[in-house]
């Protein structure tokens, strides 16, 4: 480029940057996104300007010639990088409720530069000197638990990512993390290839026995699409789960589910088989380097869990619980599926006799209780509820700037007429939303300067649209579903907190769950059903039997379930925290890990491990045990409300107490406060079923 170019170019940025109206302070009603003045071009050079800011008050705080103390460096790096934090969050929640093809290039060219700075950030001798001249004083500093508790993040997050090691070393690691992204990489790649390269294609309707109308024709749209006659069931889940729940061919069954167990195994150039067994090495090898005899020990030091031990006990407790319900419930299954003259039960059979059994004794269909549950009853049924506990009020704001027209911006007030938060909600599909329901934040909540600055926070949800002649409806799931990313939402509209990085949700990874899967207890509440539920032709609450129905469809199977994800976790703890003792081959292994938790024969040519994206493309490695967790700690919590009242006004001024602190303490010194006694499994069993019949 001539330096004429490079003059016009500079030139060119600077004008860009007046008319960035991310590069402004934000002159809205408080300091909300103006959404509609934002476009996608603006992203890219925002987030360019702003790490060159962040970068310079960063080498403020690394090169200050005052001996450093908590003020100046730890608390200063905390807000250093608030606007960088907010333009991040900005692109990466509209690159997934609202993208487009200029947002996701945006997304795609800057969310590295930001990644990049922050590895950098993270390797800062310099800067990490000071934080550990600061970090060794500590108990001479007088600092409040939540100063202690930063202090303490922010220098493990250093050390964790090796910036006290040798030079060899953190070179070493520095490769190591290169070639974990990479593995992951291609791990999601084969596995994706192979769930797209094999497909079930049927020909004649009668092999459809079973199967829905609805299912048919997705399997019909499926193949025209692939310009083949009939049907076609891919391994895409939406449409493997059905066809193996319904499909009653079970030589098809077998067909479809050996083409689902054996992807990524196959033994050609898409096998996962040595990609498991690189990652799984190359996170031992980074435990090791950073001082940790196994990757469990060294993930779970920053979970509620504490250790592989405890991890290990939890598992194996509940295992002993579930296990005979589970072997009762094979049996069960076992004999209905004699009469159809099948002597053992095969895994391609699990699925569609638990569905022949639920049918037998369930009766519930799910089309019969959406008419009882319109979105907007259950809305504000869901506002009226967190009343009760919190006495906080959900106000419309139309004169707060939303990214699109369904979005609906809320002013929550609390019991005291302050401003609590801002609330978005965004409940409809469209094209440029991702799947699934997730709770975000636009803005944390933290102190500045004695400002108290309020979150900002969304819920996004993928719910039927209204049509002509009916309004959104809800089945029960979704009800369950909006409850939880509420819950999650009241996380990070409560916060009290000092410091933005330990604000509302930021807590460890396996507490998390406990705000968000509280909530969907009290959708089983009669007092709350009368609340959120009313036909939206005749206002009629939800009938009794139903509900009922729906509190035994909780226990249904409870055992088996529970025992399958149980193997999850054992298998998961087998490669973070046993390995490598006792290996022999990737197969022998895996079967090895779970054989406690098996009632079926396996499978020849099938593995768990080379399509379970949740430990080596995921971030669960180590962590699958945290969906039972939750579960623990929100049943348990649960069940302190339901022995006060579910809208007791102490347990409700404990509960959000919890919820207000944050990631400032510990979450067992936090349940501890709540509950006044660490947290007991027996409300988990309870729910399951296990405790009563137990004999
Ligand atoms: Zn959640």
């Amino acid at each position: 480029m001539s330096f004429l170019g490079i003059l016009y170019a500079q030139k060119d940025m600077s004008m860009k940057k007046e008319n960035n109206p991310l590069l402004e302070p934000f002159d809205t009603p408080y300091e909300t996104v103006p959404f509609s003045r934002i476009k996608p071009e603006h992203f890219e050079p925002a987030i360019k300007e702003e790490i060159r800011r962040t970068q310079e008050k960063i080498k403020e705080i690394r090169d200050n010639p005052e001996r450093p103390t908590f003020e100046n460096t730890v608390a200063a790096l905390d807000y250093a990088d608030l606007r960088l934090r907010r333009l991040r969050q900005i692109l990466s929640n509209l690159n997934s409720a609202d993208t487009n093809e200029k947002l996701q290039e945006a997304a795609d060219k800057s969310l590295p530069l930001i990644s990049d700075f922050y590895s950098g950030l993270m390797q800062d001798t310099a800067l990490f000197e000071r934080i550990r001249r600061v970090y060794e004083r500590k108990d001479k500093l007088s600092l409040t638990d939540e100063q202690k508790m930063l202090l303490d993040k922010t220098y493990k997050a250093f050390i964790r990512s090796g910036v006290a090691l040798p030079s060899e070393k953190r070179e070493r690691l520095k490769e190591i993390n290169r070639l974990l992204t990479e593995r992951s990489l291609q791990f999601t790649k084969n596995l994706l290839h192979d769930t797209n390269e094999y497909y079930l294609h049927i020909e004649n309707e009668s092999d459809l026995k079973g199967l829905p109308e609805r299912v048919k024709r997705a399997a019909a749209e499926e193949a025209s699409k692939r310009g083949l006659k009939g049907w076609v069931f891919t391994l895409h889940y939406p449409s493997y789960g059905p066809f193996m729940k319904y499909a009653k061919r079970r030589d098809l069954r077998e067909k479809l589910y050996r083409l689902y167990g054996s992807r990524a195994f196959k033994g050609d150039q898409y096998d996962n088989s040595t990609v498991v067994l690189d990652e799984v090495n190359l996170r031992k090898e980074k435990a090791g380097l950073l001082g940790y005899d196994t990757y469990a020990r060294y993930v779970l030091e920053e979970r509620m869990a504490g250790t592989p031990e405890r991890v290990m006990d939890f598992l194996d407790e509940l295992y002993n619980y579930a296990i005979p319900h589970a072997r009762k419930e094979w049996k069960r299954l076992q004999t209905l599926a004699r009469k159809d003259g099948i002597d053992t039960l095969r895994a391609w059979d699990v699925a569609y006799y638990s569905e022949q059994l639920k049918r037998r004794e369930l009766q519930l269909d799910d089309e019969k209780l959406k008419p009882y549950f319109p979105l907007d009853k259950v809305l504000s049924g869901l506002f009226e509820t967190a009343r009760k506990l919190y006495g906080i009020r959900f106000e419309p704001a139309s004169d707060i700037d939303v990214y699109h027209p369904d979005v609906q911006a809320y002013r929550v007030w609390d019991k005291d007429g302050s401003l609590l938060a801002v609330f978005y909600a965004d409940f409809f599909p469209r094209p440029g939303k991702r799947q699934g329901a997730w709770m975000t934040s636009y803005n944390p909540q933290y102190i500045l300067n004695g400002k108290n600055i309020r979150p900002h926070v969304s819920i996004v949800t993928n719910f039927s649209k209204p049509t002509a002649d009916e309004p959104s409806l809800l089945n029960f799931y979704e009800v369950n579903t909006l409850f939880h990313e509420f819950g999650h939402a009241l996380h990070g509209m409560m916060s009290q907190v000092t410091y933005p990085s330990l604000s509302g949700t930021n807590v460890y990874w396996d507490f998390v769950e406990l705000p968000s899967q509280i909530m969907e207890n009290w959708t089983y509440e009669p007092e709350v059903l009368k609340m959120i539920s009313g036909h939206y032709k005749t206002g009629e609450p939800v009938p009794q039997e139903y509900i009922d129905k729906l509190k035994h469809e909780k226990q249904f199977l409870e055992g088996l379930a529970t025992v399958r994800q149980l193997g999850f976790g054992y298998l998961d703890m087998a490669w973070h925290h046993r390995y490598p003792e006792g290996y022999k081959n990737i197969v022998q292994y895996e079967n090895d890990a779970i054989a406690k938790t098996r009632l079926y024969p396996y499978v020849n040519g099938t593995l768990i491990s080379t399509g379970f994206g949740h430990l080596f493309s995921g971030g669960y490695a180590a962590g699958y045990y945290s969906y039972k967790w939750a579960e623990l700690l929100d049943a348990d919590a649960f069940s302190i409300f339901k022995k006060n009242g579910i809208f007791d006004p102490k347990t409700a001024a404990k509960f959000r107490h919890l919820l207000e602190q944050g990631g400032t303490k510990h979450p067992s010194d936090l349940y501890l406060e709540f509950a006044g006694r660490p947290p007991k499994i027996d409300a988990l069993l309870e729910r399951a079923g296990f405790k009563r019949t137990e004999n």
